[in-house]
């Protein structure tokens, strides 16, 4: 579906309504009536409020879930499959609507969130309402006079707490799946991209989902995340967001109800560049796209490129050009290629570790600045000759930053792209059939791209090794963390 200019024009001039939360079928503030502002990254300015939940309201939320579990649970599976068909499908009715107000709240550029955002959460929503009544037991292999069934049956609440960058569609992930294999779902947006979780919610009630199945608490992570990561009666947490809180939700169910945790969390995903890559004009390019698009706020970014050494002068300067060349600006603007920073906190710690990595000695060959206009915007940044250890490679920044660093042999690529904690993602150029090989299976990463970056669908399954994460969204897999095995062993 195209989305045309004066279309996102007509929308955006159209004043956005303050969130509320959704629980038990209805609209709700918190019992507390607090609100906070939401700021849009486009201009600095508050776009509208949001609540401010506590604990008492993920109370309510986490009960209206329990409630409502088993009777979603006892529908007929493919009644469940056809309720969540018919959410992609208002999605997709609204996915223009939908994609304007998510980048009001974010600041991902357009013709990125349509279709990252809506379109994706739909096609969510349709390929597990397919497969809500495709999932089979077992019969187990035992000796003769037993007889071992394997049931599959669903966890009961799960919890899920999500990041800024893509709430739609890595709410869409978790919900979606959750919701096919039976379960019912608290979800607790980010602060700073709330808005069309909260609008989801609306939507999955106006396609027949039953009252409490689907619930979306807005706050704070440390007052309502943490009270859902708290929660005695939650069976399990979907999170994506940072490492950093990826520990405290583990410390959290540790010490309350030792509730499954899956986490996907950072990356310092490295694109390998070999000299022999079939098109390295295409190999460029595609490089660039990897890191800048939504301004390096991505958690599969290639935020560390690595290139053989004979090509390294040659490609870095190519590089730099397509990068400067981008079209940074309005997220709102059909043509803009790289929208804002998400919240003033991140564009905050984006310029701080640019000053880091001034500081460690890497070579600043582009950028390096916030863009002087209003909004949060920070220009393409490359920094070459990248010190292995140093933070600039080490640590996961979030933001347009890209760092190079140069390498020899095959080995030594391998050596630098595996030399950090994470295991997200990884890409390889190469025209070798045999080393594209190789490479896969040497990269400690839980995809692996091959003349190409970042492409996927719905067909395979997304997760983390190492401090990435663990678990996986999408897929036939996904479902997998949200049920649980149960056996009868019967005596013939
Ligand atoms: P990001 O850096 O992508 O914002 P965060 O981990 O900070 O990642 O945030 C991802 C999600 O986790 C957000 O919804 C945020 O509110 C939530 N969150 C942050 N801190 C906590 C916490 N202590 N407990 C539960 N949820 C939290």
């Amino acid at each position: 579906m195209a989305l045309d200019q004066l279309a996102i024009d007509r929308l955006r001039a159209v004043a956005v309504a303050p969130g509320q939360n959704f629980v038990d079928g209805q609209h709700c503030m918190p019992r507390s009536g607090q609100a906070m502002d939401s700021i849009s990254p486009i201009d600095g300015r508050v776009l509208t409020s949001i609540p401010a939940s506590d604990a008492a309201d993920v109370d309510a939320a986490v009960a209206a879930a329990r409630r409502a579990q088993p009777g979603w649970a006892g529908l007929a599976p493919a009644r469940r499959g056809r309720i969540l068909q018919e959410i992609g499908a208002r999605i997709d009715a609204e996915a223009d609507a939908l994609a304007v107000l998510g980048v009001q709240d974010n600041g991902t550029e357009i013709a990125m969130a349509h279709k990252a955002e809506p379109l994706s959460a739909a096609a969510t929503f349709r390929y597990y309402g397919e497969l809500a009544d495709k999932g089979y037991g077992e019969i187990a292999p035992t000796a003769p006079g037993t007889l071992g069934l394997v049931h599959r049956e669903p966890l009961g609440v799960i919890g899920a707490i999500v990041p800024w960058n893509f709430p739609l569609m890595i709410g869409a992930w978790k919900v979606a799946a959750a919701l096919a294999a039976g379960n019912s779902v608290v979800l607790k947006p980010a602060e700073t991209a709330s808005l069309t979780l909260l609008r989801l919610a609306q939507i999955c009630a106006m396609a027949g989902l039953p009252d409490g199945v689907f619930n979306v608490v807005a706050g704070t992570g440390a007052e309502a995340g943490d009270a859902l990561a708290r929660h005695m009666d939650v069976d399990a947490l979907a999170f994506t967001g940072s490492g950093a809180t990826g520990r405290k939700l583990m410390e959290a169910a540790a010490q309350s109800n030792l509730k499954r945790v899956y986490l996907e969390l950072g990356g310092k995903s490295p694109l390998v560049v070999f000299a022999d890559a079939p098109d390295l004009e295409a190999a460029a390019k595609t490089a660039v796209g990897a890191i800048f698009r939504n301004a390096g706020q991505v958690c599969v970014a290639a935020s560390r490129l690595l290139v053989e050494t004979s090509i390294h002068a040659d490609f870095v300067a190519r590089i730099c050009d397509l990068a400067g060349e981008m079209k940074l600006g309005d997220p709102l603007d059909l043509a803009t290629q790289s929208g804002a920073i998400a919240s003033e906190t991140q564009m905050t710690s984006v310029l701080a570790a640019i000053d880091r990595g001034h500081s460690e000695g890497a070579e600043l060959r582009l950028g390096g600045r916030r863009r002087d206009m209003p909004g949060f915007f920070i220009d393409p940044t490359v920094f070459d000759n990248a010190p292995a250890q140093s933070s600039l490679v080490q640590r996961e920044i979030f933001g347009p930053v890209l760092a190079v660093q140069p390498f020899a042999t095959e080995e030594a690529a391998v050596a630098l792209a595996n030399g950090t904690a994470y295991g997200l993602a990884a890409g390889v150029f190469t025209a070798d059939l045999a080393r594209a090989h190789r490479m896969v299976s040497r990269l400690r990463a839980g995809v692996v791209h091959v003349n190409t970056y970042g492409g996927t669908d719905l067909t395979v399954p997304l997760g983390g090794i190492g401090q990435s994460g663990n678990g996986h969204d999408k897929s036939t897999h996904a479902l997998d963390k949200y049920t649980n095995l149960k056996t009868a062993w019967i005596k013939l």
